[in-house]
């Protein structure tokens, strides 16, 4: 996909500073700058995001997230990490090819990654009725 800024990363026509590669996925630097470290893991094969994306992708992608946090862990310096994606507009998905977000934690590094809900509007029983499968 020539519009897809991912798909461009994914087959060297635009430049990304890679982290780790395979053959079916690829690990690279987030230009965000909005904390240190902060890695997105992406299939090399489009889809959209979890909703589309097959289940041999899936697995390929999770093994490279393993991968690449394992070795935050073991050879960085970094005690944990937290993974975030973000899967259609209505979640918040800015790039609209699978990514998922590494960011490399520290004890005590005072990152808040984890959002500040609102509080639920409805009843736990009501809302498990409705997803239960
Ligand atoms: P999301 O909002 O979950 O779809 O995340 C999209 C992410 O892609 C953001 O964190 C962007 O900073 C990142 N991003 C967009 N373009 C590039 C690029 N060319 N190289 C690296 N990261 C990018
Ligand atoms: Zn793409």
């Amino acid at each position: 996909m020539d519009n897809c800024i991912f798909c461009r990363i994914a087959s060297g026509k635009v430049q990304s500073l890679k982290v780790y590669e395979n053959e079916k996925t690829l690990a690279f630097m987030d230009i965000a700058k909005d904390v240190d470290g902060h890695i997105l893991v992406i299939p090399k094969k489009h889809c959209k995001n979890i909703l589309d994306c097959d289940s041999e992708t899936l697995s390929a992608v999770m093994q490279t997230v393993k991968a690449v946090s394992n070795h935050l862990t073991e050879h960085c310096g970094y005690d944990g990490v937290n993974l975030l994606n973000a899967s259609d507009e209505s979640a918040g998905q800015s790039v609209s090819h699978f990514h998922i977000h590494i960011i490399p934690r520290k004890n005590d590094d005072g990152i808040d990654a984890w959002p500040r809900f609102e509080g639920a509007k409805e009843d736990i029983q009501t809302v498990f009725e409705k997803v239960k499968m």
